[in-house]
């Protein structure tokens, strides 16, 4: 949801209006657009930001900045928006599943059995706001000579074991479409350290770049046939007051959560909270409760909307890859043969087997969102609600508060 939108983002709209150039490259002063690129650099201490018209977009450049291609493998986790698998396919590569554990993020023990002799990179989700475990992927990806791609879409702002997700990996990718915490309706970015993947990236999204004097001129890489993904001027200045917002939303998101965490305690014969990699580093968009069985989680749900409050089950529709059949099963891919040569081949795709544990824990997850606009009083009457509803299901064994 757009947390909130103020007099800022329309006074900042207005500006760019006014001005009468509402695309990057045509200014002849700073863009509002680059302006934003170096404050969150600065906000994220990275050398590199790559705003772009989609986190899609950003994922599929920054794939591009990796040199991953045709026949390469990529390593993505059963629970994450399409988009992932999507940009995966959309530079040539082949999307590969592996499991999600109790943090709801990718299993690093699962994660390493899918690695073969094509794996190129992997791209762990930080999925609502939650730290994937970065030191077990770093490590398995030092082990395997693997690029890192950090899928940050659903996390801006976090953060593990101090340092800001997206910085881990070689490369970090950004949402700010309608759902995700800095929210301009479309808009995504890509952030790295390294000159090249940068380049590379910036190539991909402004496959004009050469036509414009000078842009290329400290660039190493040659060019080549790139898109279009640029970001438009409009949202660029939306997206810069969003980001001053961004301490504040997580504050909130963080102090509610804190409290659930606090309030809502385990009752392991029914249900318990997901582990979390690092507690201080989550943004706070979501409170989970895994249930022990599919009935649990069905009956605390029906509780919880009859008081009127809201939850969700975490099996929906466009996060967990079985929901992705329709697209995948007729999806050809380029796989490579041992002599150099291609072939195209149906892509393998088998959600029936492929990731059991996830299906498991999903269909037994239940996700609560926090909110920035909810008052203090408003928030103490709803988490007394909840508490209420798994006293119900525990046929009122559940000590609520
Ligand atoms: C939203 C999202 C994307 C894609 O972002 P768009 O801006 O919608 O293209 C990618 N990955 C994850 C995990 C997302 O939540």
């Amino acid at each position: 949801m757009p947390y909130l939108i103020g007099q800022e983002e329309l006074d900042a709209i207005r500006g760019v209006l006014e001005s009468n150039t509402l695309e990057r490259y045509v200014k002849s002063d700073e863009s509002v657009v680059s302006r934003f690129e170096k404050n969150f650099c600065k906000k994220l201490g990275i050398k590199h930001t790559l705003a772009v018209s989609s986190g899609t977009g950003a994922l599929i450049c920054a794939l591009k900045g990796l040199q991953i291609g045709i026949g390469d493998e990529v390593i993505i986790p059963s629970l994450t928006y399409v988009a992932t698998a999507l940009a995966v396919l959309d530079v040539g590569a082949i999307p590969v599943i592996a499991e999600i554990d109790e943090s709801l993020t990718i299993d690093p023990i699962d994660l390493e059995k899918k690695i073969t002799s094509k794996t190129r990179a992997i791209i762990p989700v930080h999925m609502y706001g939650l730290p994937c475990n970065m030191d077990a992927i770093t490590n398995i990806a030092e082990k395997h000579d693997l690029r890192i791609l950090e899928d940050v879409a659903q996390a801006c702002g976090g953060s593990y074991k101090g340092k800001n997700l997206g910085t881990i990996g070689d490369a970090g990718i950004f949402s700010f479409n309608h759902y995700k915490i800095l929210s301009v309706g479309e808009g995504g970015g890509v952030i790295t350290n390294n000159d090249k993947i940068y380049q590379t990236a910036a190539i991909k999204h402004h496959g004009g770049i050469i036509y414009e004097e000078g842009l290329m001129n400290s660039f190493d890489i040659k060019p080549f046939a790139g898109s279009n993904f640029r970001l438009a001027e409009v949202l660029g200045a939306m997206l810069e007051v969003q980001l001053s917002r961004l301490d504040s939303f997580l504050s909130k998101l963080r102090a509610e959560k804190a409290q659930f965490l606090e309030t809502i305690l385990d009752f392991p014969e029914y249900f318990k909270k997901n582990h979390i990699h690092d507690k201080k580093g989550d943004c706070g968009t979501t409170f989970f409760l895994i249930f022990n069985t599919v009935s649990y989680a069905e009956a605390f749900i029906k509780e919880a909307e009859k008081l009127n409050v809201e939850v969700w089950s975490a099996y929906t529709k466009g996060h967990v890859y079985s929901n992705w059949e329709p697209i995948f099963k007729n999806q050809k891919v380029l796989i490579s043969s041992d002599d150099g040569t291609y072939h195209w081949s149906k892509l393998k795709f088998d959600p029936s087997n492929e990731c059991p544990k996830s299906m498991s824990i999903l269909k037994r997850t239940v996700g609560i969102s926090t909110k920035v606009t909810r008052s203090k009083s408003d928030f103490e009457q709803v988490i007394n609600k909840y508490s209420y509803a798994l006293n119900k299901i525990t046929s009122l064994k559940y000590e609520t508060i």
